[in-house]
């Protein structure tokens, strides 16, 4: 690290945790300004809108001087989708793509594939559940909601990955978004705490299947952020104040640190990290109570 590097963080550690200061921010553009993708291309899975986890991703990425593709799941989310990747240029390839529809997945790999001649970079950062399985109890999860909540946010990161390998032929980073609820209980998370487990597992067997590939796939674990998705889990607003309180760093993650991260598995600085789950929640996750 450069010498206006190190003092930025310094400064930063110094400043009592909460609020972020243009300081704190010049901390968190540090390695977005060091750490190029120029020459490499990505697909992006799972802007619904501006407050999306893969939005703060994606705008990492083509920070860092990625061209990128993204997709939409169905008509309703088609004008958000195209509003946000136009910022990115009128060029940007947009489609539509229901993960759980193996027809609709092979069209966007086939277009992709065809635009970009080569692929380096993938985001999932798809997830869902039935909400009446994210109200009440585990117990009442029904056979259905259970299906589907597989399919959806852990089945689809196979079907992609497969789809994506065949055009990443310069090797590639694959990133998946996961939650601490798939190793502990956190009420009312129910069947996608089960669903995150089931994707970190593949995570971890598809790195070892991509690798020789030089393919690499990771998740992040992100702490609570306040999204569409997460606002469909009854109780979200008290897991924030809850993590805000018990965090080592009392404080939430922002979207931006969630970028970051996003870039730096990208990037060639996390060239032999593969198969890992790397937990960015402001520490939560080291905490016994
Ligand atoms: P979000 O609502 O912005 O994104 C969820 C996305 O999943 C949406 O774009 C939605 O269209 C997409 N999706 C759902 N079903 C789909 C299907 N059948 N086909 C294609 N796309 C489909 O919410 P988010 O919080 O940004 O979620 C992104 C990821 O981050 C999810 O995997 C979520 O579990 C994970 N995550 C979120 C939090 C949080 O607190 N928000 C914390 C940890 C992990």
């Amino acid at each position: 690290m450069d010498k206006a590097g190190s003092k930025n963080i310094s400064i930063a550690q110094s400043l009592p945790a909460g609020d972020l200061s243009p300081i704190d921010l010049a901390v968190l553009n540090y390695p977005m300004q060091s750490m190029s993708l120029n020459g490499k291309t990505g697909i992006v899975f799972g802007v619904a809108n501006k407050r999306s986890i893969a939005w703060a991703i994606a705008q990492a990425w083509h920070k860092a001087g990625a061209p990128l593709a993204f997709t939409y799941q169905g008509e309703r989310l088609k004008e958000n989708v195209e509003e946000l990747a136009s910022t990115f240029g009128p060029g940007t390839l947009i489609l539509p793509c229901d993960v759980s529809k193996d027809d609709e997945i092979a069209s966007v790999f086939k277009t992709v594939g065809e635009k970009f001649g080569k692929l380096h970079l993938l985001l999932h950062s798809v997830a869902f559940a039935p909400k009446e399985a994210l109200e009440s109890d585990f117990l009442s999860t029904s056979r259905e909601a259970f299906r589907v909540a597989h399919d959806v946010s852990a089945y689809s990161l196979v079907a992609l990955a497969r789809g994506a390998a065949s055009w990443m032929t310069e090797g590639g980073s694959i990133v998946a978004m996961t939650y601490y609820g798939a190793e502990k209980v956190m009420p009312h998370y129910n069947v996608m705490g089960v669903a995150k487990a089931s994707l970190e597992a593949c995570t971890r067997y598809l790195a070892y299947d991509l690798g020789p590939k030089k393919i690499r796939v990771n998740c992040i674990s992100a702490g609570p952020v306040n999204t569409l998705a997460a606002r469909g889990i009854a109780g979200f607003t008290e897991i924030l104040k809850h993590y805000e309180a018990h965090s080592p760093l009392k404080r939430n993650v922002l979207p931006e640190e969630l970028g970051a991260t996003g870039l730096f598995l990208a990037g060639d600085g996390a060239a032999a990290i593969t198969g890992q789950v790397i937990y960015v929640d402001c520490g939560y996750q080291i905490m016994g109570m």
